[in-house]
């Protein structure tokens, strides 16, 4: 595949619902989305799901991934094509720009784009092209309220709505009282919970308390960049831990499994695959897999994406490998007041299924997609 150009674009977008986690509330999103444009005049759109800040990894900032992709990422991914002729797999666009250490958000937007390219090419729904093969799956919801009344009013309109999995934001201070609440209100829904790190060496014997609720997982109670801590304190809980924040590629999962073997045991060790986390769909399907032969649960987390980005992520849990429900979802229904396609994204009965349409399966809205976004900067191509 030649490639004439990649674009990148600021793209707004209005939270329905302010989404509160332990460190804040977001209610607008400027997002970078990459374009690439290939020399056959088709389009690749990927979408780096930018926070306002980094206060929950470094690098997941819109100012990062700016200067990310347009000082480093694609100036090598245009080297990379002068040098070595049109890109045949993907495979050589990751080798393009694996010198630059970190920059994980933003390599996967490049890397989303490719995809959307081969899929229109090869004319297959990237589920199939990933390796997918389960159409139908339960999906779940992230829920991100300031009080515990805020929490019960979210989950209950999720439950209405079909969804079989609550996830719900937690912090010290806020969680026996939250997830005390909502076992009570829904003795049987598979409920879980995520500090974001808001945990530390001094606080987390509070979480001791929640083992009694019957959790699926505590995600990422600890420090943002520690695996070691977490699989310590694992041995002294009963619920599950389950790793979002510390996992950036295979080698941080072959650690995670090595501790929790020599340890807890890998049936008290989830991963929470976010692809952009992970620098793309690539590495996270040798992570499903790896941590699949550990017998290591994993899902696929979200990052209040695009409908755009959530289906892309909806396709990626078609993989046979990946054994939890997702968080795609918000409570409400549409994240956003305004999206990039025109058709929101249907769940029934808390299942999503995916079609056979080519790439994410639905159709960008470019008339929308131009309204919302601000072009940032360009970088031409030879070809
Ligand atoms: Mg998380």
């Amino acid at each position: 595949m030649k490639l004439a150009r990649a674009e990148v674009v600021l793209v707004d977008l209005h939270l329905r619902t302010p989404f509160t986690t332990s460190f804040g509330t977001a209610s607008q999103l400027h997002r970078p989305f990459v374009v690439l444009h290939a020399t056959d005049g088709r389009r690749g759109v990927g979408e780096a799901p930018t926070l306002p800040t980094p206060a929950y990894k470094p690098e997941v900032d819109a100012p990062a991934v700016l200067t990310s992709l347009g000082e480093f990422i694609l100036p090598s991914l245009a080297r990379a094509q002068a040098r070595d002729g049109a890109f045949t797999d993907v495979d050589r666009v990751r080798a393009s720009y694996a010198w630059i250490k970190g920059a994980v958000f933003a390599k996967s937007a490049v890397e989303a784009a490719w995809w959307d390219l081969t899929a229109q090419e090869a004319s297959a729904p990237l589920w199939r092209i990933w390796g997918g093969e389960r159409r139908t799956f339960p999906v779940g919801v992230s829920i991100g309220g300031k009080s515990v009344a805020d929490v019960l009013t979210l989950a209950e309109r999720a439950v209405e709505r079909g969804y079989q999995r609550l996830k719900v934001k937690i912090w010290p201070g806020f969680d026996l009282e939250p997830v005390r609440a909502l076992r009570e209100r829904f003795p049987d829904v598979v409920l879980q919970v995520d500090a974001n790190s808001a945990y530390d060496l001094t606080t987390w014997e509070g979480l001791r308390a929640l083992d009694a609720f019957d959790l699926l997982l505590i995600e990422q109670p600890l420090y943002d960049d520690d695996v070691y801590y977490h699989a310590q304190i694992s041995r002294e809980l009963r619920t599950p831990i389950c790793l979002d924040e510390s996992i950036h590629s295979l080698r941080d999962v072959d650690v995670a499994i090595a501790l929790w073997q020599a340890g807890a045991g890998t049936e008290r060790l989830i991963v929470n695959i976010k692809p952009p986390r992970v620098s793309g769909f690539a590495e996270a399907i040798v992570i499903a897999k790896r941590c699949h032969e550990a017998g290591v649960r994993t899902w696929i987390g979200g990052m209040l994406d695009s409908a755009w980005g959530k289906a892309f992520n909806l396709n990626f849990n078609g993989l046979p490998e990946i054994d939890l429900p997702g968080d795609h979802f918000s409570p409400g229904g549409a994240y956003f007041m305004d999206d990039v396609i025109a058709e929101p994204l249907a769940i029934h009965d808390g299942q999503f299924a995916l079609g056979e349409g080519a790439g994410p399966g639905v159709d960008l809205d470019w008339e929308r997609f131009e309204r919302l976004a601000e072009s940032q900067f360009a970088v031409d191509f030879a070809h």
